[in-house]
């Protein structure tokens, strides 16, 4: 048992691969999907409040009816959404992850970056290397 929460793309090439590796890392049978697409640089810029609204309200409905145990945010390659460079995405998933860290008190928030071979990474805190 247990729910864990991901804001992840809208793209079908991710899911499976973030939702495996949720389930690992935070020992949870049930991952909840809030999609987007691109949402790293919707919840990093935040100019569409009406969408980082609906984003959030979604979130809140898995860690209230859920108990969810940490909300992960994910960026991938070739993203339709978000078609910067996987540099600028990092940032974004950096940045979209203090923004829910913020606006979540207490939840624990995690970035993740989906490389091109569909390997699922942690994305570290701005100012640490990663770890790939
Ligand atoms: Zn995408």
């Amino acid at each position: 048992m247990g729910f864990c929460t991901v804001i992840n793309c809208i793209d079908g090439r991710t899911q499976l691969p973030v939702i495996h590796h949720l389930q690992q890392r935070f020992g949870v049978e049930h991952v909840d999907l809030v999609t987007e697409a691109g949402p790293n640089l919707i919840l990093c810029e935040q100019e569409n409040e009406t969408t980082v609204q609906s984003i959030l309200s979604r979130v809140r409905i898995s860690i209230e009816h859920h108990a969810s145990v940490a909300v992960a945010v994910a960026g991938h390659h070739g993203c339709a959404g978000n078609p910067s460079t996987p540099e600028e995405q990092l940032l974004h998933i950096q940045k979209a992850t203090e923004f829910l860290t913020r606006e979540l008190a207490g939840m624990e928030v995690v970035g993740l970056w989906v490389d091109e071979e569909w390997q699922v990474h942690e994305v570290p805190s701005r100012g640490s290397a990663p770890g790939w």
